[in-house]
């Protein structure tokens, strides 16, 4: 059976030169943390990999703290920031990853923060007017975490303009850049944010291997605690094959970054007219068909039919989408963007669709997918003529 891999916002496959790289880096078995040759080869992997991230994003080496995904250096910026940075209250969106929401949530919960959630409007962009409004009228400490792309529908954040304000308001400031990263140019001595995340296995990197931003001086602490690894923010042996994994995914990203960009936006539009032509009546959310302030990996399509089954439909044809975000995928009940951003109506008689493309995604996969698709768009028709 043809085989189509479109859910590239979940994972992407694993490039080729950084298996080749890992299976080098897994043979040099040393423990970073031994002062013999052994250890300081190891040593010198995850070092030379921090200097490179440390260049692409124009900070310094010591502000890359290595994690196992991006799930934990989120978790470890937030719950920090509360523990050991004094924080009283978060500005947050309804919109963000499970990681980042449940987490703020515990705080609420657990540490009594106060959390004022920004509402995005119907394209899901959120109010940076009200974000100004609300850092101007509290003198709480303030953390404003606030994602770069969403990953459901793509829709970007103004993250300098963010950064500035929640700086000239004395505000600390977290962006989940798991979904940018390495996808768009990132500078952080041009953007004042305070904390950022990454995970590599969302571009072509390994599973379990990521990395937070952690401005210098921040006065952040470890979640978990032990050995005095990466700079005492994180305990616990390295996995130096995954760190070097992730160093070169990027390595891979980064020097080819405008033109993957112009080649996954072509195949974006190429999409969207296709799908366009074979589902009468489809929409895309959010800013996902719009060139601007969408991230070009991602388009979320609105199918003019309710239908829970079109993921599993679509799996038996070979093609992989999700049906929301990976992590809510198979879940019946819609997400918290669709619940945003679509009115009752909408959200009983629409299916919510993510397609997402990587620099492998071809125009014959999109003519595959969008020929599967018509044909069960069809036979909503044929059924909806005959009830
Ligand atoms: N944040 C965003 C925006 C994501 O899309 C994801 C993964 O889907 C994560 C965080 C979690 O990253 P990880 O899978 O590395 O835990």
């Amino acid at each position: 059976m043809k085989k189509v891999y479109l859910d590239n916002a979940a994972t992407t496959p694993l490039a080729d030169e950084v298996i080749s790289e890992m299976i080098s880096a897994m043979k040099n078995f040393g423990n970073p943390s031994s002062t013999h040759s052994y250890g300081q080869e190891a040593k010198i992997l995850i070092e030379n990999v921090r200097r490179k991230v440390a260049d692409y994003l124009h900070v310094t080496p010591a502000e890359i703290i290595f994690t196992s995904c991006g799930t934990e250096s989120n978790n470890m910026i937030i719950k920090s920031c509360v523990r050991n940075l004094g924080v009283q209250r978060i500005i947050t969106s309804p919109i963000e990853h499970k990681c980042v929401a449940e987490t703020i949530t515990e705080m609420k919960t657990r540490k009594n923060i106060e959390v004022v959630y920004l509402r995005p409007d119907k394209k899901g962009d959120v109010n940076i007017a009200q974000l100004e409004e609300l850092l101007k009228s509290s003198e709480a400490k303030t953390l404003v975490s606030l994602m770069h792309a969403n990953n459901e529908i793509g829709n970007l954040i103004d993250i300098k303009k963010v950064a500035e304000i929640c700086k000239e308001n004395g505000a600390l400031f977290h962006s989940d850049t798991v979904q940018s990263m390495a996808h768009l140019p990132l500078d952080f001595s041009e953007i004042p944010l305070d904390f950022a995340s990454c995970s590599a296995h969302k571009f072509h990197g390994p599973k379990g291997s990521g990395f937070a931003f952690i401005r210098k001086s921040s006065g952040l602490k470890s979640l978990i605690t032990g050995g005095p690894q990466e700079r005492s923010l994180r305990a616990g042996t390295e996995n130096v094959a995954g760190i070097v994994g992730l160093g070169k995914a990027m390595e891979l990203s980064m020097d080819h970054l405008t033109e993957y960009a112009t080649q996954i936006q072509g195949i974006k539009d190429y999409a969207i007219e296709m799908i366009t032509n074979a589902v009468p009546g489809v929409k895309f959310n959010g800013r996902s068909a719009e060139g601007e302030g969408s991230l070009y990996t991602v388009l979320s399509v609105l199918l003019p039919f309710k239908d829970s089954m079109i993921g599993m439909k679509l799996d038996m044809k070979g093609i992989a989408v999700s049906q929301g975000s990976a992590c809510s995928s198979g879940a019946s009940k819609p997400s918290m963007v669709m619940l945003m951003l679509l009115n009752d109506d909408e959200l009983n008689s629409t299916t919510p669709l993510r397609v997402s493309f990587s620099h492998l995604t071809t125009r014959d996969e999109i003519d595959y997918f969008t020929e599967v698709l018509k044909g069960i768009a069809e036979a909503h028709k044929i059924e909806n003529v005959n009830s």
